[in-house]
């Protein structure tokens, strides 16, 4: 590798560098996380955020972006619209706060960065209500925070420290008991494994670390092994994946591709819901929008939104297939007692 320079602040274009390294790392991770994931959860996290993070990418590449907010923001709405589970909204809560922190800003230095991730921070731990302790990505959130705010002046220094301290703190969530998120179904069994959330926030803090040191040019390859070198871990994971079976969610992986508009496409998802909801409109823009809306009023974590609505070459209309199939999938959600179906923007004269 080529002598490289640090950098002393992330412009514009080294944001961008950091969130597509990260889609590349993520995906290359991806089995890793899914099978953290089966061991305490659905065995989805990997899937989450690979469909998440390509999605940023191509969202970046089709944009342009003037400030370091109005990217940031870009990514979290993405993700949010994009990842079913419990990680899309607090991911997305974290790039919106983040980017509601950056503002106007063309370039972070050490500062404007732990001012934004503590922003970020702020909004996963207020939107999970998850404390330091809980076998969640907090766990890894929070010391990294700490380590950025022990380095005001030092971009390289700091972020290098966020990101060993974010791998101290997902290793640490192996002896952990989880009371929060699908993992809290196990209480004392989810005890033996890493928690996916914290080892996916920790490489999200390792690319970062990566492309402020000059590197994160090819890919994974410098983002250590989720696995926590565990070797038996994916094997007791895929078994106890079994047991887990009976609270894990049948459905299939939302439909988020804008390619295929009328399939109903989840947006924030996760367990134990009373009523679910399936939005249902002629417009996908419309219903897309108020989904939007309600994930940024609705501060629970356990709202099922689907969306219905469109259809294919973003024709207005509605497919009555498509919105079955969303209330089939709301329904079948473990933990939820019923449906709410809201047609939006039909006119009762
Ligand atoms: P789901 O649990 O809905 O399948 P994912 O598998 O994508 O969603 O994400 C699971 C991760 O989300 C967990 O490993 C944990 O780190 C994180 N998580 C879940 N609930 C919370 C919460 N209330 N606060 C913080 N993090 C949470
Ligand atoms: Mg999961």
């Amino acid at each position: 590798m080529s002598q490289q320079v640090a950098l002393h602040e992330l412009k514009i274009a080294d944001l961008r560098a950091w969130l597509t390294h990260y889609a590349a790392v993520i995906s290359a991770h991806a089995e890793e996380l899914t099978a953290l994931d089966a061991a305490i959860g659905d065995a989805d996290h990997g899937a989450n955020m690979k469909r998440g993070m390509n999605a940023v990418r191509a969202a970046l590449e089709a944009g342009s972006f003037e400030t370091a907010g109005a990217m940031l923001k870009k990514t979290g709405m993405t993700l949010v619209s994009t990842v079913g589970g419990a990680s899309g909204p607090l991911y997305g809560t974290f790039f919106i706060r983040m980017a509601g922190a950056a503002g106007e800003a063309t370039s972070l230095d050490a500062q404007a960065l732990t001012q934004a991730v503590a922003a970020g921070v702020e909004g996963v731990a207020s939107r999970g209500r998850a404390v330091v302790g809980e076998k969640t990505m907090i766990d890894a959130w929070t010391p990294a925070l700490e380590a950025l705010h022990a380095h005001p002046q030092d971009l390289a220094a700091g972020t290098q420290a966020a990101a060993s301290a974010a791998d101290a703190g997902r290793l640490a969530t192996k002896d952990m008991v989880a009371t929060k998120g699908r993992a809290s179904y196990l209480a004392e069994r989810s005890v033996g494994h890493i928690d996916p959330g914290a080892s996916s926030t920790a490489l999200l803090l390792q690319a970062l670390a990566d492309v402020v040191a000059g590197g994160g040019d090819d890919g994974a390859e410098s983002v250590a092994d989720v696995a926590g070198g565990d070797g038996a871990e994916q094997t007791e994971g895929a078994a106890e994946s079994a047991e887990a079976k009976p609270a894990a969610p049948t459905t299939p992986p939302a439909a988020a591709a804008p390619a295929a508009p009328a399939a109903a496409a989840a947006v924030p998802v996760a367990e134990n819901s009373g009523v679910g909801i399936v939005l249902v409109s002629h417009s996908r823009a419309v219903a897309q929008a108020v989904a939007d809306l309600a994930t940024h009023l609705i501060a629970r974590l356990d709202v099922v939104i689907e969306i219905a609505a469109g259809l294919p070459n973003d024709a207005l209309g509605t497919d009555a297939n498509a919105v079955a199939q969303a209330i089939k999938r709301v329904a079948a959600r473990p933990g939820n007692t019923g449906v709410l179906v809201l047609e939006i923007g039909r006119a009762h004269v």
